[in-house]
C-alpha cells in the first residue's frame, strides 16, 4: 500500500510496507527500545502536568494564543515541511509544535508543546505514527 507523504505539491506516495520503522515494530529483539521509549514519554508527560498545575489555566491559555505566533507551520514557500499546531495530548490545548512530519506521514512528529513543555520523542514519534499506519492499513481490508 502507498501512502501520501507531505503535503502540497510536494506530497509523494511511497510503499512503506518496508520502511524501517515498520520493520522494528516487528522485530522482537526491538522491545528494550520501546520500553525505553515509553518510560521517557511517562517522564515528559508527568513533568507537563506538573507544569500545567502550577501555571494554572490563566497562563496555560497566555501561552496557547503565543504559540500561535512562535510556531513554525507549513508554508509553501518558506517552510513546505512545516506542520501546523496540533492538539496536545497532554494539556489538550492547539500548542503541540511538531518539528515537521513522521517519516510515515501520519501527523505524528516529533516536538514540544509550547504550553506545558510535553516532548514527544523522535522514537515516541515513531511509534505512533506506525500505530496509525496499521489502523489505515486495518480499515483499508
Ligand atoms: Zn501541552
Amino acid at each position: 500500500m502507498g501512502v501520501r507523504v507531505g503535503s502540497g505539491q510536494g506530497a509523494v506516495l511511497i510503499d512503506l510496507d518496508q520502511h524501517p520503522v515498520l520493520r522494528s515494530l516487528n522485530m522482537e529483539q526491538e522491545d528494550w527500545r520501546w520500553e525505553d521509549v515509553f518510560a521517557a514519554d511517562g517522564q515528559s508527560r508527568q513533568a507537563a502536568l506538573g507544569l500545567i498545575e502550577r501555571i494554572g489555566d490563566e497562563e496555560a491559555d497566555r501561552r496557547a494564543a503565543e504559540a500561535i505566533r512562535l510556531h513554525d507551520g507549513y508554508h509553501p514557500k518558506h517552510n513546505p515541511s512545516g506542520v501546523d499546531l496540533d492538539a496536545c495530548p497532554v494539556c489538550g490545548r492547539e500548542a503541540f509544535s511538531a518539528d515537521g512530519q513522521d517519516d510515515l506521514g501520519m501527523d505524528q512528529g516529533p516536538g514540544r508543546c509550547l504550553v506545558c513543555g510535553y516532548e514527544r520523542s523522535p522514537g515516541l514519534s515513531d511509534y505512533l505514527a506506525a500505530m496509525a499506519y496499521y489502523e489505515v492499513r486495518w480499515a483499508d481490508d
